[in-house]
């Protein structure tokens, strides 16, 4: 397949990158470095299956030859990128959405969207399945980047609706792994590198908030499961262009284009964590409570029963070994410096 991929150079579409090329597809990158790295695709620079264009998504978006399917995956995610970049967070989600969008249009290529957990805001139901709306505050300075992922939930299924689009929606919780930036400010990320300096892990609150971590690799596997799999296995659509049902006697049903929670369920609290991180590095580093952020959901966890059933997807990285992996890699990383 010939794949466009938005924010490839970012954490996880770099690791999207890497896997397509090496299953034989045919991919272009795009990414604008607002917070994606070079380094992340310089591997991949020469490859014959490989190109690179730096560009800013949110203008017109046009590519020459034919075009099977585009992810669209830049943004801003990290609560620390999104509160310094809110305009950028808004502007991308929505007009890169509908530019990403026109162009799978043209190309009549299928569009998978790179949707968030933070679309169910600070949830009211734990586990979240992906029937629940939510409790999102638009107004809150994390709502930049959850009322952007909602608004480009909304612009693909309209896509889909209205043009016919072949759309995907997947719902992205929590994930760790290699490529992380040293200082993105996730929990992750930081708990790893503050313990490998002998600085203080700084938990957030009362650390007593839960999170559920996935390994990037299953949550990558999980989502090129989704981009595959057939348009066939599409249950009867649910609404015509009105938006009303095509027959008050049908049931309404779930198609391969409604969201897909793509996470792993194991959920633990934020101190949790940092104990784990502590442990695994053998480092004595003291904990220091800092200010919770504003509107810090209380508690995440993914219902994943319909990738189970639909895309057969089970998380299988445990979150020790992929801890282990991830703070090698950061050891790497200290020691390249
Ligand atoms: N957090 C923390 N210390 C940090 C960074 C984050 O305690 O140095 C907390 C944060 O308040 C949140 C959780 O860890 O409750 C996960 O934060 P992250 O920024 O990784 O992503 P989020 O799940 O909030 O999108």
């Amino acid at each position: 397949m010939h794949i466009l991929i938005t924010g490839g150079a970012g954490f996880l579409g770099s690791h999207l990158c890497e896997r397509l090329i090496s299953q034989g597809h045919d991919v272009r990158c795009v990414d604008n470095f607002i917070t994606g790295r070079p380094e992340n695709i310089a591997h991949l620079l020469g490859h014959e299956r490989f190109s690179f264009v730096k560009y800013n998504v949110c203008d017109y978006l046009h590519v020459d030859g034919p075009l099977d399917a585009i992810l669209h995956f830049a943004s801003p995610a990290s609560p620390q990128d999104y509160l310094e970049l809110p305009i950028a967070t808004l502007k991308v989600g929505a007009l890169g959405t509908h530019k990403a969008l026109g162009l799978a249009k043209a190309k009549g290529a299928r569009f998978l969207l790179a949707s968030t957990s933070e679309v169910y805001g600070d949830p009211l139901v734990n586990p979240q399945p992906e029937s629940y709306w939510g409790n999102v505050n638009p107004l809150s300075p994390r709502g930049v980047y959850d009322e952007a992922k909602r608004f480009a939930e909304a612009m693909t299924m309209a896509y889909h609706r209205y043009h016919g689009l072949d759309t995907r929606i997947v719902r992205i919780f929590n994930t760790f792994g290699p490529r992380m930036r040293p200082k993105d400010g996730r929990v992750v990320s930081n708990f790893i590198v503050q313990a490998l300096q002998g600085k203080a892990l700084t938990v957030f609150g009362n650390g007593l908030q839960t999170r559920s971590f996935c390994y990037v690799d299953d949550l990558i596997r999980g989502i090129i499961g989704l981009l595959m799999i057939d348009s066939d296995k599409t249950v009867a659509q649910r609404t015509d262009r009105s938006g009303f049902l095509s027959s008050p006697a049908e049931p309404v049903s779930e198609t391969i284009h409604d969201p897909v929670n793509i996470g792993n369920p194991r959920e633990l609290t934020v101190m949790d964590i940092a104990q784990l991180v502590l442990k695994l590095t053998g480092s004595s580093s003291p904990i220091q409570n800092n200010p919770l952020p504003v509107d810090d959901p209380k508690v995440r966890r993914p219902d994943i029963r319909r990738a189970r059933t639909l895309l057969g997807w089970e998380p299988t990285v445990s979150l020790e070994d992929g801890l282990e992996k991830t703070i090698d890699y950061f050891r790497n990383v200290a020691r390249a410096e």
